[in-house]
């Protein structure tokens, strides 16, 4: 597969064709080779060498934070998802970094504007709770 080719299946698998607003032809995302693109709503990674799963997404309402790191010639960028697990794209052009973090950095912000108006939804009982809530008073889990 050629570049042209991973980038059109890329935006094929997407859902509701989704624009992709960056493709990143290759980076490393925690230790392993990838390309990325970011839409809107979603980060889709195609690990090079990784079949089974061709894809993996992650959706940006997951992503909670980023960070920088900057040696002499690249930028890694971590974000931190809400499970606190951090995920680390490595080898980006140090211009690169900055406008994707500045258009995530973008789309975090809309997020927790929306989530603090509209509260935040269960992931156990899909209910709708106040954003500061700890425990769902639906299903009484803890959130
Ligand atoms: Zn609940």
């Amino acid at each position: 597969m050629n570049l042209t080719e991973i980038r059109k299946a890329m935006q094929d698998s997407l859902p509701d064709n989704e624009k992709i607003e960056y493709f990143i032809e290759s980076v490393y995302v925690d230790g392993r080779r990838a390309t990325v693109a970011i839409t809107e709503k979603h980060m889709l990674i195609r690990f090079r060498g990784f079949l089974k799963r061709k894809y993996t997404f992650y959706p940006m309402h997951d992503f909670r934070d980023i960070s920088f790191e900057e040696s002499f010639l690249f930028s890694t960028v971590n974000f931190v998802m809400s499970n606190g697990k951090i995920l680390r794209i490595e080898k980006l052009g140090k211009s690169e970094s900055r406008i994707i973090s500045g258009f995530i950095r973008q789309i975090i912000a809309k997020a927790e504007a929306k989530t603090m108006i509209m509260g935040k939804t269960c992931k156990y009982c899909s209910e709708n709770v106040k954003v500061t809530a700890v425990v769902c008073p639906h299903c009484h889990r803890d959130i």
